[in-house]
């Protein structure tokens, strides 16, 4: 049998990984496929938190000429209709999920307690965290790191777009260098692409590691669950 490397995790998907080819809104044949890939997961005993963005439907540094709070509240309020999404897709393999909000809208979803979440996840229940940190200025990476250090998980997925952390944009240029591991120190010296400054800093201060792959290749957070070595883990080594 094998021996997953990760206990408890925190899978953070952007918006964008549950659009599609084209980037925008929801697309459940995706969101299906993900959810397949974290039943696997549930199915061997992980217990997952899920930490969605808002990117598909909104952002709030798209609302030019807005006030960036109200904008940044609009991209909280997308990570729920995602967050739901979500939740659907798992339920309707028949996992067992919670959604908690970081803004109270009980009709819709549990508000997040941090021992109620503790509580799901013992019971196997996959927790989604959605509306962000509920604060302005906020990234859904740096609430992907507060989660991840409330609930004690040993591991960040970061799942993406490109299939790990790249010297340049690997789409842009032939000769971009995937690297295997970084430091955070690293990651926030040359300013790489992995997580914002805030959330990259949250991590670092709790010697959370964070391993970055790319979610088009199915089967793949099984692998990094097992510890196969792909992507780029970014780690205080
Ligand atoms: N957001 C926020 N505070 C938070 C988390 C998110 O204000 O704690 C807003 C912010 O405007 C952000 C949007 O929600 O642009 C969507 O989240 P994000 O851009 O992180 O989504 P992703 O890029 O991962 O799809």
């Amino acid at each position: 049998m094998e021996t997953p490397k990760y206990k408890r995790i925190m899978l953070k998907l952007s918006g964008e990984a549950l659009s599609g080819e084209n980037g925008f809104g929801i697309d459940f044949n995706v969101a299906t496929r993900i959810a397949q890939e974290i039943k696997d997961l549930v199915d061997m005993g992980i217990e997952i938190g899920a930490v969605v963005g808002g990117g598909n439907i909104w952002r709030g540094r798209s609302g030019e000429g807005m006030d960036r709070t109200t904008a940044d509240y609009m991209g909280m309020l997308a990570t729920c209709i995602n967050a739901l999404a979500l939740q659907d897709s798992l339920e309707n393999l028949g996992v067992n999920t919670r959604v908690q909000t970081a803004i109270e809208m009980r009709e819709i979803a549990e508000p997040f307690i941090r021992r109620r979440a503790m509580r799901h996840l013992e019971k196997g229940r996959v927790v989604i965290f959605a509306a962000g940190t509920g604060n302005p200025y906020f990234s859904t990476d740096t609430t992907a790191a507060l989660r991840a250090a409330e609930i004690e998980a040993d591991v960040i997925l970061l799942a993406k777009k490109v299939d790990g952390v790249y010297d340049k944009d690997p789409h842009k240029y032939n000769d971009a260098k995937k690297y295997d591991k970084l430091n955070y120190i690293q990651v926030l010296e040359q300013g790489l692409q992995v997580m914002d400054s805030t959330a990259t800093s949250l991590c670092m201060d709790n010697n959370i590691p964070i391993l970055v792959f790319g979610l088009d290749e199915p089967g793949n957070i099984k692998k990094a669950i097992m510890g196969e070595k792909i992507g780029t883990l970014v780690s205080k080594e």
